[in-house]
């Protein structure tokens, strides 16, 4: 396990930002850490990484457990903090040298990193000549300088145009291929495009953590069906899993199930037991910003 974040309590003076959260990570993994502004996004990261205590709870990063050892932990971590506070007056091999010089790393796997994070056009630069993207991509490589094993990017998105996002987004899917990586978002769509799993909180407490397949599928799922005669509602509630309910026109229902099976084949296992034809059977998954929209809102 790469992380482990078990029942993690956070309390600034009377305000609790993190309530009871628990997740891990296998290694390798990319995980989307979504939820609106102040959900504790950040304070989540600067935990993992070392910065601030929790309160209650335990966070292990490759089985070091931060609270006991946040040096050892930073030594296979990194981390780019929301905003990505960058010394703008420097250069851009200056600062990554400077970086170097932390964390004890050889000078030679500078280029390396240029390289790996796109920057090689404008590595000659000072840092406030650089477009934000082209910053972004700084603060990427200053955080994989030493080789972590687990990345930790707090809205590494956040501000950039289009054409940026999409590059971002590909580095990072890139870094991930050899990497655990968590980056935070408010963007349902990004998480789509790079991640694995997702993990939802807001107001301190964590609403979801499914792997991105999962939440696709929807445990909830919505199917249309046509029957060729008109049936009542008593024998749809019948049904397993059934959430709720619609009887849009004559013989069409628009039924919500909660499962991780797709419920069409029962539908018509019910069919065939009620005498029943089925005209037409779609599903519709729900869409994922849709999704975080309900469970956010
Ligand atoms: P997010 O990154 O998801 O936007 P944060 O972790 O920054 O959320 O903040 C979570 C909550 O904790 C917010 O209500 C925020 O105002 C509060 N908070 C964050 N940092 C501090 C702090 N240093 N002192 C007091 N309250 C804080
Ligand atoms: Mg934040």
């Amino acid at each position: 396990m790469s992380i482990k974040v078990t029942s993690v309590s956070k309390i600034y003076k009377t305000q609790k930002a993190l309530n009871n959260v628990s997740f891990s990570a296998d290694k390798g993994q990319i995980i989307g850490f979504l939820g609106p502004n102040g959900a504790g996004k950040s304070t989540m990261m600067k935990i993992l990484t070392g910065f601030i205590k929790q309160n209650e709870g335990e966070v292990f990063v490759d089985e070091i457990d931060v609270l006991q050892n946040p040096l050892e932990v930073q030594k296979i971590i990194g981390y780019l903090p929301e905003h990505n506070p960058l010394y703008a007056d420097m250069f851009v091999r200056e600062y990554l040298q400077f970086h170097a010089a932390i964390f004890k790393v050889d000078k030679s796997q500078i280029e390396a990193c240029i390289e790996k994070v796109g920057l090689t056009s404008e590595a000659h630069k000072k840092i406030n000549q650089l477009s934000k993207g082209y910053q972004q991509r700084v603060g990427l490589a200053a955080a994989i300088l030493h080789n972590p094993k687990v990345l930790i990017l707090d809205e590494p998105t956040t501000g950039l145009d289009p054409n940026q996002l999409v590059e971002i987004r590909a580095l990072i899917k890139e870094l991930g291929k050899e990497k655990t990586v968590l980056f935070s978002t408010h963007i349902m769509q990004e998480v789509e495009a790079v991640c694995d799993r997702v993990i939802i909180i807001k107001k301190g407490k964590l609403l979801i953590d499914k792997k991105l397949t999962e939440l696709k599928e929807g445990n909830q799922q919505v199917i249309e069906v046509t029957f060729d005669y008109k049936i009542e509602e008593q024998f749809v509630k019948r049904l397993e899993n059934v959430v709720s309910y619609k009887n849009n026109y004559d013989n069409t229902w628009f039924i919500t199930f909660e499962s991780e099976e797709d419920m069409r084949s029962k539908i018509f296992d019910f069919a065939q037991e009620n005498g029943l034809k089925i005209l037409s059977l779609n599903t519709q998954n729900k869409n994922l910003e849709t999704l975080f929209r309900e469970v956010t809102a």
